[in-house]
């Protein structure tokens, strides 16, 4: 067996690294089990969208996605310390826009046409049920009954990995009480390129642009409160569109399905070994706050890529050398971008008065002082 690899899971960060993989000259094996589309959107800065156009994931962000030029935070509490209105705008770091959103589903079909070209890479529509590391390699096992072996095995199969939980990843996770509630909407005054988030006492409540008079909500609250936001109908879950946005952008209609997203925080204490790395949710998941997730997944992708190109793929060891080094390389910015989010969701709700304080100083001091925003900017937009 020579220079194989597999990698398990069929969402955006398994899709990068299939190709990312598969571009290194490696044989690849990529098991997608079929599923619903994914239909969440993603914010992702600067630097995301320049590694998926210089990986071939996508050309131009035009083509699938809209600016984001500003972003706007209220703060919509009923606190004693709120913090002030804060504007941050993506020309004072000498930016055309922070980053651009995209709908997972456009994404995905443009990462399916790289993979497509790819003739090493071939696609599976299986799950994997068990994992046994042998002396010829790792071997899969997968829910059709065979069996499927390679060197090295790149799980991205998100939260409930498979490949996390029988490759001995050792993972911590802590799960909220607020979930999150997503859908498209229709505004009666448009966005332009800002995005708009209220920051109430149970999470935020944010409008992402999406082109014209479109947006995407992602509403942050107790799970109860989002529940009966579903159930309340089409005009009762309109009122409360209207009161959450403060009716500064008029009526809200929601035009597809409302889905509820279940929110945690997970980080494994390593995301490598083995001949096995684990990319995306199935190495780190935390709330949709900061639009840090997707992200941080390309972001292993990249680190995947740069320690498959540092290896001779012929070389005896090499599935093993990539994943001790891959780990190496993402140690820092997952744990500094998970402490981070970690850290900012829960200021958000802390009942805390000194907490909020400080919370409410610091968007003051961001707002004042331009060299502390800019350092914001490049942590938020993940540069390294
Ligand atoms: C409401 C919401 C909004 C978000 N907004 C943003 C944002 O604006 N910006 C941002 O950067 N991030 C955002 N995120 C985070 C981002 O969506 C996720 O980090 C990212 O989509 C995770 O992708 P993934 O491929 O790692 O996991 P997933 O998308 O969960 O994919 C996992 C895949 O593994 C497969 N799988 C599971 N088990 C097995 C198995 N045993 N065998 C084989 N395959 C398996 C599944 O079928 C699936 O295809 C948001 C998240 C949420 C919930």
């Amino acid at each position: 067996m020579n220079s194989s690899a597999i990698v398990v899971g069929g969402g955006l960060t398994g899709l990068a690294a299939a190709v990312a993989v598969a571009r290194q000259g490696i044989a690849t094996v990529h098991l997608v089990p079929k599923g619903p589309p994914d239909r969440r959107t993603s914010a992702l800065m600067m630097p995301s969208v320049a590694f998926m156009q210089s990986a071939g994931l996508i050309g131009s962000p035009e083509a699938l996605g809209h600016p984001l030029t500003e972003i706007r935070i209220v703060d919509a509490t009923r606190r004693l310390i709120r913090a002030p209105e804060t504007l941050f705008r993506s020309a004072e770091i000498g930016q055309p826009a922070f980053g651009w959103n995209f709908a997972n589903v456009r994404l995905a079909e443009s990462f399916d046409a790289a993979a497509a070209a790819l003739p090493n890479l071939t696609r599976r529509a299986a799950s994997v049920t068990d994992l046994e590391k042998t002396a010829a390699g790792i071997v899969l096992s997968l829910d059709d009954g065979t069996t499927l072996a390679a060197e090295l095995v790149v799980g991205a199969d998100g939260k409930k990995s498979r490949i996390r939980e029988t490759g001995d990843f050792r993972a911590r996770e802590h799960g909220f009480e607020q979930a999150a509630l997503v859908c498209d909407v229709e505004l009666a005054r448009p966005l332009g390129g800002t995005s708009v988030e209220f920051h109430y006492e149970n999470g935020p409540f944010t409008l992402v642009p999406a082109g014209a008079l479109r947006a995407n909500l992602v509403w942050i609250d107790q799970r109860p409160v989002l529940e009966a936001a579903r159930a309340a109908g089409p005009d009762g879950l309109i009122a409360l569109l209207a009161e959450k946005s403060q009716r500064l952008f008029g009526r809200i209609v929601p035009v597809t399905p409302a889905h509820l997203f279940l929110l945690s925080t997970l980080s494994v204490d390593r995301a490598g070994a083995d001949g096995i790395v684990l990319v995306g949710e199935a190495a780190h998941a935390f709330p949709p706050i900061g639009a840090q997730g997707l992200n941080l997944g390309l972001r292993d992708v990249a680190d995947l890529s740069a320690a498959l190109a540092s290896v001779d793929v012929t070389a005896g060891d090499w599935a093993n050398t990539v994943s001790i080094d891959y780990a190496r390389r993402r140690s820092n910015d997952l744990a500094r971008t998970g402490g981070m989010v970690d850290t900012l969701f829960r200021s958000l709700l802390s009942d805390f008065l000194p907490t909020q304080t400080l919370r409410a100083g610091g968007l003051w001091a961001m707002k004042l002082l331009p060299q502390l925003r800019r350092q914001a900017f490049s942590i938020g937009m993940g540069e390294r």
